[in-house]
């Protein structure tokens, strides 16, 4: 862990026009198709695999952010899961909420993405916040899949666990089927479907880079073009059904 300073804490995309927060940089969830580190430029001498970086004082730097820059959609995060191991230590992210949760006024619109079970920990201040989806990343429906390509996120059971207990206690919940790893189309929509309220479908980015492994296991086929029109296309029947 490496423990820095930070003078901005929300970042402005262009592109996607809304404002990105991330209390860590790096993950120890350790997915072998991880994007953040494409997001993490300004990051570029860590040592991805090994280490993450700690934005000690994020949520003082949020405060003075929210007054300072014109209201928009925040997402959490980009550059880490916002519930990966350490924030139990560190517990930025939960600061951070507690930050949001001083301008009700404001009625920042908020979308949090996870694989972490951690997540329900703030349960009670996701209650109190109105305009939050919580979303869970499910990139398959099988958990041996999901063991090789994200070895240290929770299981699909977990994960599925926790949809369930946000929409029990009313927390809007969305789920990012990102990228679209070998599954059952059919069995993962079935698994999903009582629990989201909004799905995101995307295919692999940077195919590049985990091309070797995929040739490896002997997988070449789910990282084809063909592969994620028709899952895309599939799950897209099953999910408006
Ligand atoms: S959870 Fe997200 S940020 Fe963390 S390693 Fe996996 S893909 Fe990367």
């Amino acid at each position: 862990m490496r423990e820095i300073e930070v003078k901005s804490a929300l970042t402005f995309s262009e592109a996607k026009r809304r404002y990105t927060l991330s209390p860590y940089v790096g993950c120890t969830n350790s997915c072998v198709y991880c994007y953040a580190r494409d997001y993490a430029r300004r990051y570029r001498e860590m040592k991805w695999e090994s280490e993450v970086v700690v934005k000690k004082n994020i949520a003082e730097v949020l405060r003075k952010d929210i007054i300072r820059k014109k209201p928009g959609y925040v997402f959490m995060s980009t550059m880490c899961d916002p519930y990966q191991p350490i924030e139990e230590k560190y517990r930025l992210t939960q600061k951070c909420l507690e930050v949001f949760l001083e301008f009700p006024l404001l009625e920042i619109e908020l979308m949090i993405l996870t694989k972490s079970t951690l997540v329900l920990r703030d349960l009670d201040l996701f209650k109190k916040m109105k305009k939050l989806t919580v979303g869970l990343t499910v990139t398959t429906d099988d958990d041996e899949i999901r063991r090789i390509f994200e070895p240290n996120a929770a299981s699909i059971e977990e994960r599925i666990e926790v949809l369930k207990t946000l929409k029990e206690n009313d927390v809007r919940t969305s789920v990012f089927i990102s990228p679209m790893l070998p599954m059952d189309p059919e069995k993962l929509s079935k698994m999903l479907k009582p629990y989201v309220d909004f799905v995101f479908i995307d295919d692999m980015h940077y195919r590049w880079r985990v091309k070797e492994f995929y040739e490896r296991l002997g997988l070449s086929w789910a990282l084809e073009d063909e592969f994620f029109e028709k899952t895309r296309r599939r799950l897209l029947e099953l999910f408006q059904k």
